[in-house]
């Protein structure tokens, strides 16, 4: 049987915050049922496409899917286990915003089937926090933290951010210390930058922000922080203790097969990519009233070029980078035919270097300490069309 990840889109939060481009609002109760009864019919209705699918990893984001009850979440999972085939061992993830949870709660969504919870922290400073629009203190989310370990979970992810408004690397290295400090320490941390985006508050009127040698700085520190404390840097932004990789997020870097649910989702399947409308109306029109509208949209079949191009700089996003053995049994042609010396100028820089891959006789490819530093600029240069 062929492997699939699924994504499904909560697109509700209790407010914006200032620097967020996700396809999230505020909704009523009434607006958050109407879209938990049309997502359970999407997913229904959509696994005459996936029978011959096993179900690796499910994912639920957001927006803040911890705005749903323990039943509603329940009636979700309930429906992915009833429609389609879910491998025993099935990773499913939760984004959890801290100031919207209980321990009720996060008993019920762990009944329901989730195994691995993903904390939207952002920063351990108050001040940090109230710069960003988030809705809870540093407090709340330490709480959160705490009683998801109570409620038995083990595999939780902190998600961080640095270059925000008011961040020092003392301040930074201070949210990093306060994570580390937990008892037990999460298993594993995403830590990502602020980027400013259009159509935010922040793109209207930008904050003063750290320059760009504090960000390096920042990055650089994250790394030797969290590898001295035994957390191994898997990709780019995240880090994981051994073991703890989050396997969902692997598949859309290995460019896998993944079915999104929910206005906006994306999916990627046989190599067509395609993605939900993002008007909500429109959903809850053809799934709650059988409304004659298209859904499923951006249809794109991508050529071997695309396939190709995405195979290095979705790969070399990942620490281990890509498999040449596996680029050539894939396009049938090696990465240096394709990329007539690009390797080989990017290695000599020491901005690449070549692993070689156990038991194939093959290498795989892998930014460098120092590539990771200048990732855009690599990943750019395998582009082809
Ligand atoms: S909680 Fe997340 S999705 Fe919601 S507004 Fe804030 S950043 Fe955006």
């Amino acid at each position: 049987m062929k492997k699939l990840a699924i994504y499904i889109h909560i697109p509700f939060c209790v407010r914006k915050c200032l620097y967020c481009d996700f396809l999230s609002a505020p909704a009523s109760d009434e607006t958050r049922e109407q879209y938990v009864q049309a997502l359970c019919r999407e997913i229904r209705e959509e696994r005459k496409s996936y029978v011959n699918y096993k179900i690796e990893t499910i994912f639920l984001g957001g927006g803040t899917p911890s705005l749903l009850s323990g039943e509603q979440l329940d009636r979700i999972l309930g429906t992915v286990f009833d429609a389609y085939q879910v491998a025993d061992d099935c990773e499913i993830s939760m984004e959890v915003n801290p100031g919207t949870v209980t321990k009720e709660k996060l008993k019920a969504y762990k009944r329901a089937g989730v195994n691995r919870l993903s904390i939207g922290m952002q920063s351990a400073v108050e001040e940090e926090l109230q710069s960003l629009g988030r809705i809870h203190s540093s407090e709340d989310a330490f709480d959160t933290y705490e009683l998801a370990i109570k409620t038995g979970f083990n595999n939780i992810n902190i998600d961080l951010m640095s270059a925000i408004p008011g961040q020092t690397i003392e301040s930074w290295k201070e949210s990093l210390k306060r994570i580390l400090d937990l008892e037990p320490a999460p298993a594993h941390v995403s830590a990502y930058s602020l980027i400013i985006e259009e159509g935010t508050p922040f793109f209207e009127k930008t904050p003063t922000l750290p320059d760009e040698d504090t960000e390096r700085e920042m990055y650089k520190i994250t790394n030797d922080i969290l590898s001295e404390a035994g957390y191994l840097r898997y990709e780019i932004s995240n880090y994981a203790k051994p073991g703890f990789a989050c396997r969902h997020n692997c598949t859309y870097w290995e460019r896998g097969s993944y079915a999104g649910f929910g206005i906006g989702a994306a999916s990627l399947v046989e190599q067509v990519r395609f993605s939900n409308t993002r008007n909500l109306k429109d959903y809850l029109g053809k799934y709650l009233k059988n409304a004659t509208v298209a859904i499923k949209e951006n249809r794109q079949e991508l050529s071997v070029e695309e396939q190709m191009e995405e195979f290095m700089f979705l790969g070399l996003r990942m620490m281990r980078g890509v498999s040449a053995g596996k680029f050539s049994d894939l396009f049938g042609k090696t990465i240096e035919q394709v990329y007539p010396g690009i390797v080989e100028k990017y290695c000599r820089q020491g901005l690449l270097q070549k692993i070689p891959e156990q038991g194939s006789g093959e290498v795989r490819i892998a930014l460098t300490e120092r590539g990771i530093d200048v990732s855009n600029v690599i990943m750019a240069d395998f582009l082809l069309t």
